[in-house]
């Protein structure tokens, strides 16, 4: 009876240890990924990039601890993302071939299933907050172009001008580009920007926001604002946002893949969202992704040599790093 009781004992106190340290919430944000030459980034070009990271995921932070949702958390996140010229996202977004800047975004909601997207326009200052109106207060997925800013302007979002977004670290690449004469477009090193949130109440929510490649034509989408490519949640199995060489992601329905992965294969975040980018590197492809299931566990896998991350959980837990 003495050893039952003391096993009981053993076994509880085990438990309310676990608990506390379970954490309640957790956020997860990458910057971008791609080829990052230690030479170009400075201390002082790294510290700037940390610094905005640091403050992107305060800010997820103190929603989620103020018993905020997972999507209030990603939004908010986002947005000072997309606010910073540092990032291919908001102002500071990536050129198109003929000079403009043109964003795609995305979020969805893992309880629902719920989601909204734009692509490809030119005068929404912070995409990721009327992808979420597309998700709320349409009976839409994905809105794209001029009828996408239609949609913003009649639920009360300002446009800016295009030059809004230009900077000249992007419009440098561009023209690097169009001397070479290189047909192809690039993803210009990194700079795309994903959130994914787990709120207290146990719900996931997933978004992504960026300017693509890099000389971009034709109208080009790439997988940000597509479910299930770029973007994915379902609080059965987690949230995950991607970044890198689009086509690979839509080819291989790249996040939709990794939640199926663990759910009937019942790998873990970590586990899946390696395999994941297994497929990627052997079609060719190059990116990241990063994944966080409904227990708070964080995923932060890529194939390049650095990518922009960070995550923080309710129990202190907390990361930010750029290179492998
Ligand atoms: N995935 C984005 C795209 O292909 C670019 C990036 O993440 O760097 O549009």
């Amino acid at each position: 009876m003495k050893r039952l009781i003391l096993c009981l004992a053993i076994f509880l106190s085990t438990f309310i240890v676990w608990a506390q340290l379970a954490p309640k919430y957790a956020i997860v944000i990458h910057g971008g990924a791609g080829v990052m030459d230690q030479k170009d980034m400075t201390p002082e070009i790294q510290k700037e990039y940390l610094i905005v990271l640091n403050r992107a995921l305060q800010i997820g932070d103190s929603v989620l601890s103020h018993g905020g949702t997972c999507l209030d958390a990603v939004e908010k996140t986002i947005v000072i993302m997309e606010d910073s010229p540092l990032f291919n996202a908001g102002k500071g977004a990536v050129f198109t071939h003929d000079g403009l800047v043109e964003l795609d975004a995305s979020i969805m909601e893992g309880l629902s299933l719920k989601a909204g997207a734009i692509a490809a326009v030119r005068d929404i200052k912070n995409p990721i907050r009327v992808a979420r109106t597309v998700m709320e207060k349409s009976e839409h997925v994905l809105l794209n172009g001029m009828g996408a800013s239609q949609f913003a302007k009649e639920q009360g979002f300002a446009p800016v001008e295009n030059s809004y977004f230009h900077t000249e670290k992007r419009l440098k690449s561009l023209q690097e580009l169009l001397k070479k004469e290189r047909e192809t477009t690039t993803n210009d090193k990194h700079g795309t920007v994903g959130c994914v949130a787990l709120d207290s109440f146990g719900n996931i929510a997933a978004g992504t926001s960026t300017g693509g490649m890099t000389n971009k034509k034709y109208g080009r989408i790439g997988d940000s604002p597509i479910i299930g490519a770029g973007t994915y949640a379902n609080n059965e199995t987690g949230g995950f946002s991607c970044t890198g060489h689009g086509e690979y992601y839509i080819r291989l329905g790249f996040s939709r893949d990794i939640s199926a992965l663990m759910e009937y294969k019942k790998l873990s975040v970590q586990e899946a969202c390696r395999e994941e980018v297994g497929k990627l590197t052997k079609l060719g492809g190059t990116g990241g992704v990063i994944g966080l299931d409904k227990k708070g566990n964080v995923a932060m896998e890529f194939n390049t040599s650095g990518m922009f991350r960070g995550y923080i959980k309710s129990n202190g837990e907390k990361k930010v790093a750029i290179f492998k």
